[in-house]
């Protein structure tokens, strides 16, 4: 069963849409930055690696683009360069924002 709306941005599934099935069907971006973090978090600019720092998916974009440009960056990743990204050490463990679906 197909629902209708990606449960990460809410956003309708199109033809052209990359879609991850798993337990509940998401946009693959969608399901890529729900566990991976934002573009922020995946360039280090964020709390977890910066102290202070308030970076997150860009204000500009929706949640989709914003989980599109995540995932485009770490597809632009060598696999060592991606390896070393998804093990790096946090500064803060809390860093929440991260993951927020
Ligand atoms: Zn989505
Ligand atoms: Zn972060």
């Amino acid at each position: 069963m197909m629902p209708d709306k990606c449960p990460y941005c809410g956003e309708g599934f199109g033809p052209g849409d990359e879609i991850n099935p798993g337990i509940q069907a998401a946009h693959t971006e969608c399901c890529f930055r729900a566990g991976a973090g934002s573009l922020a978090h995946l360039q280090g600019r964020c709390s977890c690696f910066v102290a202070g720092s308030d970076e997150g998916d860009p204000p500009e974009m929706t949640k989709r683009q914003a989980a599109r440009a995540a995932l485009e960056y770490f597809r632009g990743l060598s696999m060592p360069a991606r390896e070393a990204l998804l093990t790096r050490p946090l500064l803060s463990e809390g860093g929440d924002h991260a993951y927020q679906a």
